[in-house]
Formats: C-alpha cells, sequence, structure tokens
C-alpha cells in the first residue's frame, strides 16, 4: 500500500517519526494508502525550510509572485481532472462535484494573480507643510493553514494563493483523510515556478497542529473545520501570540415563503441538501416552511428525495456519494432515529441504503425528516450528512428568530418572490452569507468568506480583501523633505499646519 509523505522544501520528504493513519476509499469502505502523522520534529523541519524561503521570497518583486501565480492557475486547470479524480477517490463525492470545488478555489488564484492591485497601500499628499503620509503592507512570515476534510482542494485555496502572493511562505495541514490533493498542489507550484520552501505540507493529526499552534516560527494560522476544535485552535493559537483566523461548523436554514415557486425551491433545497452527500459547511440542513408553503414543499421535497441517485462518485451518473467515514455513515443513521424517536416524521428514510456492488461502502441515502423542532437533537446537532428536517412556522418573522437563536450564522437562504420580505430577512438575519433564491451562497473570491457567531472565531473572515488583510501588516509612513531652515522642531506634539 502507498504512503503518502509531506512536502517540505521543494521535495516530497519521509517522516522522522513512523506514525501512520489508513486513508479509506469511502465508497469500497477499504483502506487505500497510509499518509505518515508528522511529529513536531517534522514541523520543525517543515517551519525552517519556510522560514529560510521567507529571507527571499518576502523580498520577490509582485510581478514574480503573480508570474507564478499565473502558472500555477494554468496548471490547475489543466490536472483538473487528475485532481477532481483524487478527491472523488480519498472523499468520495461525484467527479463533478469534485470538479466545482477546484473550481471555486481556482478563483481565488485568480484573485491572487490580481494581488498587486489588492496590495496598493495610501498616499496622502500636503498633510501638513511639506509633509506626505504613505501606508504599505508586508507579509507576516512563516503561516499556517489546517484543513478539514470535505473540500480537499477548494478550503485550502482559500488560504494558500493569498498567503504567497502576498509574501509569506506556507505550511499546510490537510486532513489525514484526504491528503493526496495537497501533495499534487505543492508539485504543481513547483512546475508553476514557485522557489522551494514557499509551499510546504505536513500531514498529520492533533500532535501536528498542536505543535503548529505552539511553534514561535509561525505567526498566523488559518483554521477551518468543525466549531470545537476552530474554538481550541484559536485560544490556543492566539495565547502563543499569534494571528489565528478560526471557520467553524453550521446548521445552515432555507426559508421558503408561500409566495415562492415551490418546485424552483425544492429542487434546490435538494441539492443543496444532498449534494456531497450534506458533507458541505454550506449545505441547507434545515428547510424552514411558512405558513401554506409547509404540506407542499414536503410533498415535492419527498419526491425530489427519492430521486437521488446514490453511487460511487467516480461512476457517471451519480448525484451523491458515501460519506467519509463509517463512523460518520453511523452518526447519520442514528441522527435519524432519535429524531423519530423524539417525534419528528420521517419522510423520507435513508438509512437502510445499500449500494449494488458496494456493500462494505460508507453510503447513507438521502432522509428528510418532517415536524422537526428547535429542541430536537436533529435541529440541534451538526449532522453534516444527507439529512434535511423542516420546521413549520407561520410567518417570516418567527423564521428569522429561529435562525438567529441559533448558535450557528454561516449560511442561510430564503425562497421567495417578493423583494420586501427578502430585503427585511437579510437585513436582519444574524447569518455572514445570504442568498435570495440561491441556496449556497458562497462569495466568490473578491469578496470575503465567513460566518457570523460558532461558525467564525475570531474576527477575520478568509479570502478576498479580509484575506490580504489578514496575511500582512501595515505601515504608515510620515515624510518631510524640509527646505534648507525652513523648520524648526517643537517640544509641543505634532500637529498639521
Ligand atoms: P475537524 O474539525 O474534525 O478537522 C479539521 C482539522 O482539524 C483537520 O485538519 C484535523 O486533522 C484537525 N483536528 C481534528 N481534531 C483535532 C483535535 N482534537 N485537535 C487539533 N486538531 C484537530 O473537521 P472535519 O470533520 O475535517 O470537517 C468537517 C467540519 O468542518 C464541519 O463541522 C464543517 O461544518 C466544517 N467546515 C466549515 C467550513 C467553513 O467555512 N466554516 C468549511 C468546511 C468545513
Amino acid at each position: 500500500m502507498k504512503t503518502i509523505e509531506h512536502w517540505i522544501n521543494g521535495t516530497a520528504t519521509p517522516a522522522g517519526s513512523t506514525r501512520t493513519a489508513q486513508v479509506y476509499d469511502p465508497a469500497t469502505g477499504r483502506p487505500q494508502s497510509h499518509v505518515l502523522l508528522a511529529e513536531s520534529s517534522d514541523v520543525d523541519t517543515a517551519v525552517a525550510a519556510a522560514a529560510k524561503a521567507f529571507e527571499s521570497w518576502g523580498n520577490s518583486s509582485l510581478s514574480q509572485r503573480t508570474k507564478v501565480m499565473f502558472a500555477f492557475r494554468e496548471l490547475l486547470v489543466k490536472h483538473e481532472d487528475e485532481l477532481a479524480r483524487i478527491i472523488s477517490s480519498e472523499h468520495g463525492k461525484v467527479i463533478d462535484d469534485a470538479r466545482g470545488e477546484i473550481v471555486r478555489g481556482r478563483e481565488v488564484v485568480e484573485y491572487a494573480c490580481g494581488i498587486a492591485d489588492a496590495l496598493k497601500g495610501g498616499f496622502s499628499d500636503q498633510v501638513s507643510r511639506d509633509v506626505d503620509v504613505h501606508s504599505f503592507r508586508q507579509p507576516l512570515g512563516v503561516v499556517a493553514g489546517i484543513t478539514p476534510f470535505n473540500f480537499p482542494i477548494m478550503v485550502p485555496s482559500w488560504m494558500h494563493p493569498i498567503a504567497i502572493a502576498t509574501g509569506n511562505t506556507f505550511v499546510l495541514k490537510p486532513s489525514e483523510r484526504v491528503p493526496s490533493a495537497s501533495r499534487l498542489v505543492a508539485e504543481l507550484y513547483a512546475e508553476a515556478g514557485l522557489p522551494d520552501g514557499v509551499f510546504n505540507v505536513v500531514n498529520g493529526d492533533k500532535v501536528t497542529v498542536d505543535a503548529l499552534l505552539d511553534h514561535p516560527g509561525i505567526a498566523a494560522v488559518s483554521f477551518v473545520g468543525s466549531t470545537p476544535i476552530a474554538k481550541y485552535v484559536h485560544e490556543r493559537g492566539t495565547a502563543t501570540g499569534k494571528r489565528v483566523q478560526a471557520l467553524g461548523g453550521a446548521k445552515n436554514h432555507a426559508v421558503v415563503l408561500p409566495d415562492a415557486d415551490l418546485e424552483y425551491a425544492a429542487n434546490h433545497l435538494t441539492a443543496a441538501a444532498f449534494g456531497s452527500a450534506g458533507q458541505r459547511c454550506m449545505a441547507i440542513s434545515i428547510g424552514v416552511a411558512v405558513g401554506a408553503a409547509g404540506d407542499k414543499l414536503v410533498e415535492i421535497l419527498k419526491r425530489k428525495a427519492g430521486e437521488v441517485k446514490v453511487g460511487p462518485g467516480h461512476e457517471d451518473g451519480n448525484d451523491m456519494g458515501p460519506v467519509i467515514t463509517q463512523a460518520a455513515q453511523e452518526r447519520v443513521a442514528d441522527a435519524v432515529t432519535t429524531g423519530a424517536e423524539q417525534g419528528a416524521t420521517v419522510v423520507v428514510d435513508g438509512r437502510s441504503l445499500k449500494v449494488e456492488g458496494h456493500e462494505e461502502g460508507f453510503f447513507v441515502g438521502p432522509s428528510l425528516l418532517d415536524h422537526v423542532t428547535a429542541e430536537m437533537d436533529a435541529y440541534r446537532q451538526e449532522i453534516f450528512g444527507p439529512v434535511l428536517g423542516i420546521i413549520r412556522v407561520d410567518t417570516v418573522d418567527e423564521a428569522i428568530a429561529l435562525i438567529n437563536a441559533n448558535p450557528y450564522g454561516n449560511g442561510t437562504a430564503i425562497f421567495t418572490a417578493g423583494g420586501e420580505a427578502a430585503r427585511k430577512f437579510q437585513r436582519e438575519v444574524k447569518v455572514g452569507m445570504i442568498g435570495v433564491n440561491v441556496p449556497i451562497p458562497v462569495p466568490m473570491s473578491y469578496y470575503s468568506f465567513g460566518g457570523w457567531k460558532d461558525s467564525l472565531i475570531g474576527d477575520s473572515p478568509i479570502h478576498g480583501p479580509e484575506g490580504v488583510h489578514f496575511y500582512t501588516r501595515a505601515k504608515v509612513v510620515t515624510t518631510r523633505w524640509p527646505h534648507t531652515g525652513a523648520h524648526t522642531a517643537a517640544f509641543t506634539f505634532p500637529t498639521s499646519s
């Protein structure tokens, strides 16, 4: 069985440690490779390589950096097929879905190709007699990214293109469940002309994460994953003086008003709840049916959920693959069972689904629970699987109050034909990313991505302008070119004149 190594200083690097984890093919339920798990000594090696590389990369010209980004972008296009297959084989998602995340990740690279514009400073002429002020931003140094299993390409791409284009060097710790895509990314960066040591990959688990968080040579950490780990990473990383952005979990609601096109809404809810087997941080896991929308919506959703084709991600024609692990498969089935026990109606039951020829795969079918309430576990927990719960309410105000009382605030959507309700919704709802008749409102790369409340720990969303800010810090320079003898020094605090 193949062993996946780290990538340090421009080359595949075996670990100092001998610890490994198995990487599964979720469609067969069988291990397909091993991944090395880095100890702190491996992290030291990677950080030392990144620190050395920073000495020159931190002083490289904007044109050199953008040249690499343009070349890297072309290589991502050329290798899209290969990347999509790697993602699908370790994650389980269908190939077209994998392509979708590659495209969305590539858009961040495209934003980084224009970093010269995003990094422009400010200039104020003649703020006082013969005095000008200008500001500019500089990179932080070595920065790290720690990423979840569900988007092996897109989520790391929210981080490294911006960090690198702004002059930092990068150490990525991808999810140990899906390590191979990051390895190919490292090779593509090298082919694009990125100097050795600027982009490094250390594979690992909690031991590796802790070593990164405690390392004095790392200036900033970007984390995306579940909320408990996001809180932990934020606390431990900031305790050692690092800048930390930590994006957490989600429970995303889609509100459907009676005036909406219910066929359209149900179509989009089905895709947003069951696409990628519900393993998206922007997946819709709760439909909030307002008033008369309820019965009709559930009837259409029942039909649509029954039409979802479940099977291995690499086989054409499937809409949805398996979930990531056997534990996840059991967790999803348990969530449906508990939902029923607590009073929800199981309209569609995916618990016993078997895919022919893949009986050991981690498959679970789409499930639809009606009459869910805010007290039930199916509402309170992030199931992170293909389960859509429906809550019935009477008014938009009730829907907004429900969403605002939820601890998460990543994404939400409203389906309506009326601008008045949509405007009220987007102004009053306490959620970071909002869709109006758009179920998965992931912002484009030139905006920043981030939720509110427990979906974002710390104060920095990711990529876009806020990503540029996160990976840089500002200097403001006040300059005077005096005429000979024209100015006398004063002992009072300087003011403009
Ligand atoms: P996870 O929190 O289990 O793991 C994320 C990363 O943290 C991985 O690299 C993992 O190795 C590491 N990790 C896991 N346990 C750790 C521990 N005890 N100490 C230190 N590090 C640890 O998340 P996951 O299961 O890989 O991904 C799914 C979660 O990520 C969901 O909650 C989902 O909502 C969330 N997510 C959020 C966003 C967002 O943008 N807000 C995007 C994608 C995924």
